[in-house]
């Protein structure tokens, strides 16, 4: 019998692709502990466990480091709590708001930003995402909804439809955006029940991916994004600069290009986000603006993400001044 997506939800978050990692070097039980393991059978596959230094490895590995508290990181480095404003919504910026659409993630990525968040507290579709649905109402200058987590693509498409369905009565959202790693590490969430949802609404369609390295790009991944492409998704990525990751200006400027050629802009390139447990991951500023400045002299502008950080409190993010 084939495998639905859902099938490989439940066996990655059950743990069962983790034999491999459990027998490297760097693995950590108590890391795992604080934050669990959790991988897609398309990422374990993607992993090359004979190197220590895989780029995916290093993102989903539950590592010894982890377990170092590091002053000036925090468990809620973006400042989330300040502005949420009903439970599971953040009203940030100006004219579109966030909402916290899943706890779940169907991978673990150890430099999560949220690896400490109360997603019990903070869940959007309580009560058929009423308390979401009302601020939105009452606020007529939000045009734009993004739906985050977790991942809100581990939501059914019934969810995701009583949410669209909603948002279809509200005048001035003109816009679905997603933010979602999905479509890269678990490939078969895009199928025919998620084209049927995707295509019942009339909102501008944006899917914002998370790829931080070209090795991410599996062919099954690269058929994802070209289905949503043909489902008439905008498409922009997303990336972290994460030491011994992605820090080189060659990954970054192939991983530019490979997702040029499938229809993704690159959109932001995000300094790590100073959370607890992760800072291993962190790379000093000067060094990520030299990365920038040799991105900057190969690429068009159009292939050159915004360097960017996150700071609490503040009503937009940060571009990082480069000359
Ligand atoms: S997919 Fe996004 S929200 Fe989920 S663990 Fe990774 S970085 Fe965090």
């Amino acid at each position: 019998m084939t495998k639905t997506w859902q099938d490989s939800l439940k066996t990655a978050l059950k743990g069962n692709n983790q034999n491999a990692m459990r027998a490297h070097a760097d693995f950590s039980p108590q890391a795992g502990q604080l934050f669990a393991p959790v991988v897609t059978s398309s990422v374990n596959k993607q992993i090359n466990w004979l190197d220590d230094q895989d780029p995916l490895l290093l993102q989903f590995l539950p590592h010894v480091d982890e377990l170092t508290e590091a002053a000036d990181f925090h468990s809620d480095p973006v400042g989330d709590h300040l502005s949420t404003v009903v439970p599971g919504l953040i009203h940030k910026y100006h004219g579109r708001v966030l909402l916290i659409a899943s706890g779940s993630c169907a991978v673990n990525c150890r430099y999560c930003f949220r690896r400490h968040f109360p997603y019990g507290q903070s869940y959007a579709p309580r009560n058929h995402w009423q308390a979401a649905i009302e601020y939105i109402k009452q606020h007529q200058e939000i045009h734009e909804v993004i739906l985050s987590g977790g991942d809100p693509l581990t939501l059914s498409d019934k969810t995701l439809k009583s949410l669209t369905d909603q948002l279809l009565t509200i005048q001035q959202v003109k816009t679905l955006r997603i933010h979602s790693r999905i479509p890269t590490v678990l490939p078969t969430r895009i199928g025919n029940s998620f084209a049927i949802w995707s295509e019942s609404f009339g909102l501008n369609k944006v899917m914002v991916l998370h790829v931080n390295h070209s090795n991410e790009l599996s062919n099954d991944a690269i058929k994802a994004i070209q289905k949503l492409k043909s489902l008439g998704f905008t498409l922009l990525n997303q990336s972290v600069l994460l030491k011994n990751v992605n820090d080189s200006a060659a990954v970054l400027i192939e991983l530019s290009h490979h997702l040029f050629k499938h229809g993704v802009l690159p959109y932001y390139l995000h300094l790590f986000d100073k959370v607890q447990n992760a800072s291993h991951f962190d790379l000093p500023e000067s060094h990520a603006i030299e990365i920038y400045q040799q991105m900057k002299k190969h690429l068009p502008g159009y292939l050159l993400p915004r360097l960017v950080r996150e700071e609490a409190g503040e009503p937009s993010k940060s571009l990082i001044n480069i000359k």
